[in-house]
């Protein structure tokens, strides 16, 4: 397909400008890429292309077609511009040169996000090339700050609400779970981060003289994080109850134990962790979890033989979805505040990253639209899939557009490695998000704007 080659060729030139947005350095290059990118849509025919900054932030792109009149439905589309950084990962390709082999695109950026919404004006553009028209009006919203958990999105919104103006929203930066089976995300876990702290003495002292009667902080802190694991290393507190049809449908889910050993890179001899009879998609999207992301523990590299003053560790949490923050630092407080390990002083401290997870029953018919069009595309049934991790813009956008159809996929599968080395996005998932994107504008029209909003 020429089209598809041109496409993609379009996407390498975007994947050449390394627009890191949590690196000031490449602040700049972030600009130049919303720049391009605005270009790139006015020359295809959108109207009203911008590149909107607010002071002291990242810019987004915007742009319209509002040809198709009032009756048709407006959907927006949004996806973000930004890439994780690359600094420390070994690459087997360069990463901001796209680099095909066999089947997939490797370049930081390639799934997260850049192809998500190219797949978008992709199906514009062939729309335009085959019939002139579209059958809806179109809005892109295309975010520089995602990948820093878009703190000033709110602030565009509220600055400037006609982009955000719309009957159905695509928010496309998720996953599918196979390259053979679209995912339309569902449910997000939420993500709370806490310092807890362990302290015991004002100065560090002779380990020789003194051990035996003066608490160890390391050990108070290992044994205060073990309180909230079960035996194998899992967290064993804040569990929320699912309901049991959907845990019955989630044994069917194609987040399989090999298809986990393989995406999350477990070598040759270790597993995965056990299911213990609850399904592994449900471990990894509606129950919370917990990794130790940094601690001040003693370092192999300074082997001093002494008790220390205290000890922390930064603990990341991923919130069921629906959990709060406040709920979860309430479990915690129950169970490390009491009985400290050697008397030890234990504080918590939350002070970090905190966001909401999403729960959502996708309904109505624009989300009918959205199964033909992508059974179309795929020859496979779109799949109600969760996704562990958190993404702050989509409780953004349902909290301030929670009444209307919020459509999130994307173009990431299971071998993506977004936010990874060697970050990779299927060319066939890519081809078939395009065709799927052509198929839901069809199918979003002929619902016309009444259809879709249910009015
Ligand atoms: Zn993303």
């Amino acid at each position: 397909m020429a089209r598809l080659d041109a496409t993609v060729d379009k996407l390498s030139a975007y994947l050449a400008i390394p627009a890191i947005s949590c690196e000031p350095e490449h602040a700049d290059d972030v600009r130049a890429l919303a720049v391009k990118i605005k270009d790139d849509l006015a020359a295809l025919g959108m109207d009203e292309c911008q590149v909107l900054e607010i002071p002291g932030t990242l810019p987004i792109v915007t742009a319209e077609w509002m040809n198709a009149g009032p009756d048709a439905p407006i959907v927006l589309v949004y996806g973000h511009l930004d890439l994780q950084p690359v600094a420390g990962e070994v690459w087997h390709t360069p990463p901001h040169e796209a680099t095909r082999i066999g089947d997939r695109l490797y370049a930081r950026g390639s799934a997260d996000d850049m192809g998500g919404w190219v797949s978008h004006i992709a199906a514009l553009e062939a729309w335009l090339a085959q019939t002139g028209t579209l059958p809806v009006n179109l809005k892109v919203v295309i975010e520089g700050e995602e990948e820093i958990g878009s703190p000033n999105l709110e602030r565009y919104m509220d600055a400037f609400p006609h982009q955000f103006e719309a009957d159905v929203m695509v928010l496309t930066d998720c996953e599918n779970p196979s390259t053979e089976i679209p995912g339309l995300t569902v449910s997000l876990r939420g993500l709370l981060e806490v310092e807890l702290k362990v302290s015991a003495l004002d100065a560090d002292v002779h380990s020789g003289l003194w051990g035996g009667m003066v608490p160890d902080v390391s050990i108070a802190l290992m044994k205060l994080i073990n309180r909230l694991t079960d035996d194998d290393g899992r967290m064993s507190i804040g569990r929320v109850d699912v309901p049991e049809d959907w845990r019955t449908a989630a044994w069917d889910t194609p987040i399989t134990i090999d298809v986990i050993e393989k995406g999350a890179h477990i070598i040759e001899g270790v597993s995965a962790l056990p299911d213990r009879g609850i399904p592994p998609a449900e471990w990894m999207w509606r129950q919370p979890s917990l990794t130790v992301v940094a601690t001040t523990l003693p370092t192999l590299a300074i082997k001093k033989n002494a008790l220390r003053q205290q000890a922390s560790a930064t603990l990341s949490i991923r919130l069921a979805p629906g959990q709060t923050g406040a709920e979860m630092l309430a479990a915690l407080e129950a169970v490390l505040l009491v009985d400290p390990p050697g008397g030890v002083k234990i504080e918590l401290i939350q002070d970090g990253w905190a966001s909401e997870g999403w729960l959502y029953e996708p309904k109505g018919p624009a989300f009918d639209a959205a199964d033909r069009a992508y059974e179309r595309a795929w020859g496979a049934k779109l799949a109600r899939v969760g996704v562990g991790g958190s993404i702050p813009f989509v409780a953004l956008f349902g909290n301030r557009f929670g009444d209307l159809p919020l459509i999130l996929n994307g173009v990431m599968d299971p071998e993506t490695t977004a936010h990874g080395p060697n970050e990779s996005m299927h060319l066939g998932i890519f081809e078939k998000a395009i065709r799927a994107n052509i198929y839901l504008f069809d199918e979003l029209g002929a619902l016309g704007k009444a259809g879709v909003t249910g009015e």
